[in-house]
């Protein structure tokens, strides 16, 4: 079972991917995802953005681990508030404030199973929730990649451009992995079941080249106009 909170990781509760089952009210992903490992033997995969645990969620991981709750936490931290316009919070320094150390946060609710891993890391990801899944308690992965949005700002200021990235059609079998489940906007299906990248909508990430088995997604070598 899937708890969401609210960010822009809410999305994910809609078609394709619709790995939400519940979404309740800000910080409510890790109080609702202990109260369904109470009366389920289910996995419950609870997940909460940075912003949003600081703001919210620590009360609900301390209760988690102080009533031994079997489930899994991704904080999915992108170093900002994205969602309502890249605000700040705790885990960012500010006018000689230090910044509240996530990894210490964490530990210091109790929790024993900690990882982090780079949030465009899907193999690492994927192991990492295999392991965190397979635990009782509660276990934590931090999936850690400033927001896309800031990294193209920064990019831009540095006066550099994103890499680009295309569907070699010869290698593309048409699986439809990428847009059935993987669901980024900038890959696009057309008529004949082949995909495209739409420029327009692409950030440059480079994820999906890493969830093609058949390697059909590569890097452009010029970098975007
Ligand atoms: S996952 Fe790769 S091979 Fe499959 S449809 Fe997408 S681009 Fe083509
Ligand atoms: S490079 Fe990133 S933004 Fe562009 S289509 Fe692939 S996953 Fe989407």
């Amino acid at each position: 079972m899937f708890p969401v909170d609210i960010g822009c990781y809410s999305l994910v509760e809609f078609p394709p991917i619709k790995a939400g089952d519940v979404l309740l009210c800000m910080g409510a992903s890790i109080g609702v995802g202990a109260g369904l490992a109470a009366v389920s033997d289910q996995k419950v995969l609870a997940f909460i953005g940075d912003s949003t645990f600081y703001h919210a969620g620590v009360p609900a991981l301390i209760h988690a681990v102080h009533h031994r709750a079997n489930m899994t936490v991704c904080i999915l931290d992108n170093g900002t508030t994205a969602m309502t316009g890249h605000q700040p919070h705790p885990g960012l320094p500010a006018e000689g404030q230090a910044a509240v150390d996530l990894e210490g946060l964490v530990r210091g609710c109790g929790v024993e199973h900690l990882e982090v891993l780079d949030a465009y890391d899907v193999k690492g990801l994927t192991k990492a929730f295999r392991r965190a899944l397979g635990r009782e308690g509660v276990n934590v992965i931090i999936a850690r990649h400033r927001c896309r949005l800031l990294e193209l700002r920064d990019m831009t200021k540095a006066g550099e451009k994103a890499p680009l990235y295309e569907v070699v059609p010869e290698r593309c079998t048409k699986c439809g992995f990428c847009i059935d489940a993987f669901a980024c906007p900038g890959l696009v299906r057309m008529e004949d079941e082949s995909v495209v990248i739409d420029a327009a909508l692409c950030s440059g990430c480079g994820v999906c080249a890493d969830v093609c088995s058949p390697k059909a997604i590569v890097r452009v070598k010029e970098a975007a106009p």
